[in-house]
């Protein structure tokens, strides 16, 4: 539904900017009917500022535009949802967000893994199995990985549900382990399959 402008006295609607992927807000600004139709005409979210009182072509100086993904209303015509691929940072101050959130997905508890892990990796402790892992190398945790997988495999030819659950946990475990470990995370492997795969 096209929005009605004539819903707010000054003709500015509210639009409410968020990622696409991770589904997280980045900001909130203003269209009126012009900066609307320029949104939708260049792919690039474009406001009014109301403290400007101009045209305002979000990453006009920064560099870090919205790329539209897609323009909807809501229930009544008066809000906007705009959802994005942003190239940058999108609130001045330099964070993900104006409310200071990161923009990352959520992939619930093995998000709150990968964090442990970070820390662990960061900041070592001395009785850590992940911070003693960290401290003998790369090469060491790959080998550790591949020696999961194998566990893995030989129990994907047993019928012990459970024995192969287990290893299939520690390999997960581990390879999140090696991915910190090259500085890559879930999100980065995610991001790829997604690409490779546009027709599910
Ligand atoms: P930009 O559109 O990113 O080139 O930024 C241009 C100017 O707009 C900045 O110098 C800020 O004053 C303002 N600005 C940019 N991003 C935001 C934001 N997320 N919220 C409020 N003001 C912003
Ligand atoms: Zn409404
Ligand atoms: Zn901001
Ligand atoms: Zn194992």
């Amino acid at each position: 539904m096209k929005p009605d402008f004539s819903k707010s006295k000054n003709g500015l609607l509210p639009a409410i900017i968020q990622d696409a992927t991770t589904k997280t807000v980045l900001m909130l600004g203003y269209m009126n009917e012009s900066t609307y139709t320029a949104t939708l005409e260049t792919g690039k979210v474009t406001f009014f500022s109301r403290s400007r009182h101009t045209i305002w072509v979000k990453g006009e100086k920064s560099g870090n535009f919205l790329n539209l993904v897609s323009l909807t209303t809501d229930c009544d015509n008066d809000t906007l949802l705009v959802r994005v691929h942003p190239e940058g940072p999108v609130c001045h101050t330099g964070t993900d967000s104006c409310w200071g959130e990161s923009n990352q997905s959520d992939y619930g508890f093995l998000s709150e893994l990968e964090q442990s892990i970070r820390n662990r990796k960061a900041e070592p402790r001395d009785n850590s199995y992940i911070s003693q892992l960290y401290s003998k190398g790369i090469n060491k945790i790959a080998q550790k990985v591949g020696e999961e997988a194998v566990e893995m495999v030989i129990e994907a030819k047993d019928s012990d549900a459970d024995l192969f659950l287990n290893e299939s946990a520690d390999l997960l475990f581990h390879y999140l382990i090696l991915l910190q470990a090259k500085g890559f995370q879930l999100q980065d492997v995610v991001e790829i399959l997604k690409k490779r795969n546009t027709k599910l």
